[in-house]
């Protein structure tokens, strides 16, 4: 069973980031809370009673079969597909030249944690769709928009991003993949790995968005192009039927998300595959990078998603397991009374608290970034760019800690499949690694994020978090302000690592082996943040005599205490880690190992 958290997405919407204001701000006045209200509310339910039934039964069957190049998904899911289709969500986020709704992401980023929470493997392909139909919005020409966006928009057609070979993993740079020039396109030859949803039976057609290097391209990054590769190209009546010369070699078995075919795919084996140049040659990696942030983004609501999933299980099993007689309780109490099984379960639950608020700060930070005038949405731009791997990173790597918290909270149970929580471990697993191993984020937010402006962008977002404590610390509630205070020593200690970065550039390698702290730093400070927001905002209408919900605002607030408790000190210890660590790191000889 899964329930959407639409409540929680109201509460950060009407009291924390306040829609309504933002959209009036933005100009887009069509998007109120009450529309935000009606969407989630039917979001919710396609994803609780279409989308989550199929996640168990598709981690059994698995996405492995490959009958005469074609794959076969698990049964279900191409209805599923179907049904998001006909409801209009694939064109959600989308231009509405294009046929797209055009709707805000801090409120697209609701629905879409719904499908990831309800099941990852099955919605990792509107994922990649998304992405792609974003990334052509912004780069591809005129001619190239109009026939290959509105199939996505409609959710005919599906999207895949294919960067991975062999020998170019994280590193892009090594990509051999091959492109000539021929008349109006181009001929793609090369074979790229771990692709997903490169082939499958859920839509008419697939473009692939393909990494390639034209003959006298540049050595490196800089000598990469971007083309759109379709699974079937026109016939002489323009239906897209004729097939390109591309194919799935072969899917992968692997340890989670089975449900999602992991494709090798090998484009021209025979005369090439037809390609159309997206944007122009040797600008392939600015192009992607479109798409991989938008990726990056998702890719860290996933962590939420999963985190929110793992979570729900492990409540609703505590519920029911009735083991010992908890202190203070009588027999027959289930495990949930027990002070430990409580204690983990408040934890995973204040930390998926403060990643959807954090989530949807970077959202509204995204609409205005591409809503405001030149001038104003270029520090938008800067904030946006630095909470992409502190999003991604951050939700990833937690929630791997989440669904593992969730596990140990069923026992052995945990570790049968038959209840779920082993698959929801399984699949978090991915999430560290794809779009941008951790390291890579790490490396991301340290470099060009933050050396690269002399932390510019960083003080500015340190400064808000400083400005927004100092304005909690007259609340009327006595439990704010000592928050507030928690949260601006935290905001110090961050600081100082930033100067200390900043100092030791003479040696890279430092700034390197100290990275990824130092996102994970970053991370908890912006949740305890945005969690510090939220319990203001609870407190606040706490003290309304017609507070109309009065329980749901004091676990708000009890999760906050419970966030500023048990994860904002990790901030401090980091701190100290890499205040004193990274020397030490990079004194150790590869050889001693
Ligand atoms: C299920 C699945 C689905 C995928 N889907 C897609 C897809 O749709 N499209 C696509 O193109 N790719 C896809 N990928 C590929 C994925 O993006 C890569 O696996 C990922 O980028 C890491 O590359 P790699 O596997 O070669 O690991 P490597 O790059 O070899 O990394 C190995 C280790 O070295 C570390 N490392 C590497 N370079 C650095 C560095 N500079 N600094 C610090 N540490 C470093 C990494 O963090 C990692 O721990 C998928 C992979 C999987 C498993």
């Amino acid at each position: 069973m899964y329930k959407a958290p639409v409540e929680d997405y109201q509460f950060l919407f009407d009291h924390v980031v306040g829609l309504d204001g933002l959209m009036q701000q933005l100009g887009n006045e069509d998007v109120s809370t009450d529309l935000a209200e009606a969407v989630l509310a039917e979001a919710g339910k396609l994803a609780a009673d279409v989308i989550a039934p199929l996640n168990h039964s598709g981690d059994i069957a698995g996405a492995t079969r490959l009958e005469d190049g074609h794959v076969k998904t698990p049964a279900g899911f191409a209805d599923a597909h179907a049904a998001m289709r006909d409801g209009g969500w694939s064109s959600m986020e989308s231009k509405a030249e294009f046929g797209g709704q055009a709707l805000p992401m801090t409120l697209t980023i609701a629905a879409n944690e719904f499908w990831q929470s309800a099941n990852m493997a099955f919605a990792l392909c509107h994922l990649l769709t998304q992405g792609q139909i974003h990334a052509l919005q912004k780069s591809a020409s005129p001619a190239l928009q109009q026939t290959y966006i509105p199939p996505m928009v409609e959710g005919r057609w599906t999207g895949t991003m294919n960067l991975t070979e062999p020998q170019a993993g994280s590193d892009l740079a090594a990509i051999k993949t091959r492109a000539v020039a021929q008349d109006d396109h181009y001929l793609i030859s090369g074979q790229k790995i771990y692709i997903t949803y490169g082939e499958h039976d859920m839509a008419e057609n697939i473009v692939h968005l393909v990494l390639a290097r034209t003959p006298d391209a540049p050595p490196g990054i800089k000598g990469i192009s971007v083309f759109i590769v379709p699974k079937y190209l026109p016939d002489d009546n323009g239906n897209f039927t004729r097939p390109n010369d591309l194919r799935c070699l072969s899917i992968e078995k692997k340890l989670g998300i089975k449900a999602s075919p992991t494709a090798v795919m090998q484009f021209g084996e025979t005369t090439g595959s037809v390609g159309y140049l997206v944007g122009k040659e040797n600008e392939g990696i600015d192009i992607m990078f479109g798409m991989m942030n938008h990726a990056r983004i998702a890719v860290g609501l996933q962590g939420l998603a999963i985190s929110e999933r793992a979570y729900q299980q492990a409540l609703s099993y505590a519920r029911d397991r009735v083991q010992g007689v908890p202190l203070d309780g009588k027999k027959g109490d289930p495990i949930l009374h027990h002070p430990d099984v409580l204690r983990t379960l408040v934890s995973m639950k204040a930390e998926i608290e403060a990643m959807r608020a954090l989530m949807v700060a970077g959202a509204t930070a995204m609409d205005r970034a591409h809503h405001l005038g030149d001038g104003e949405a270029s520090q938008f731009d800067a904030r946006v760019g630095l909470l992409i791997p502190i999003i991604k990173g951050w939700m990833t790597e937690r929630a791997q800690i989440i669904a593992s918290q969730g596990l140990q909270v069923h026992g052995g149970m945990g570790f049968i499949e038959e209840t779920g929580a082993a698959q929801h471990y399984r699949d978090s697993r991915i999430l560290t690694i794809y779009e941008g191993t951790t390291a890579i984020q790490a490396n991301d937010l340290v470099f060009r994020k933050t050396i690269r402006d002399q932390g510019a962008a960083l003080f500015a977002l340190l400064d808000d978090i400083d400005q927004d404590m100092t304005d909690l610390a007259g609340h009327a509630d006595d439990k704010i302000p000592a928050m507030a205070a928690r949260i601006t020593e935290a905001s110090t200690a961050a600081r100082d690592v930033a100067a200390h970065i900043l100092r030791g550039t003479n040696d890279p390698r430092r700034a390197a082996a100290s990275a990824t702290d130092f996102l994970m730093l970053m991370g908890t400070l912006c949740g305890g943040w945005m969690m510090a927001k939220s319990a203001a905002a609870a407190a606040h209408q706490l003290g309304n005599e017609d507070c109309e919900n009065p329980v749901f605002m004091k676990a708000k607030l009890g999760m906050a205490d419970i966030f500023m408790t048990h994860h904002l000190p990790q901030v401090l210890a980091r701190a100290k880690t890499i205040l004193e660590g990274d020397v030490p790191v990079v004194s150790i000889s590869p050889d001693w190992l």
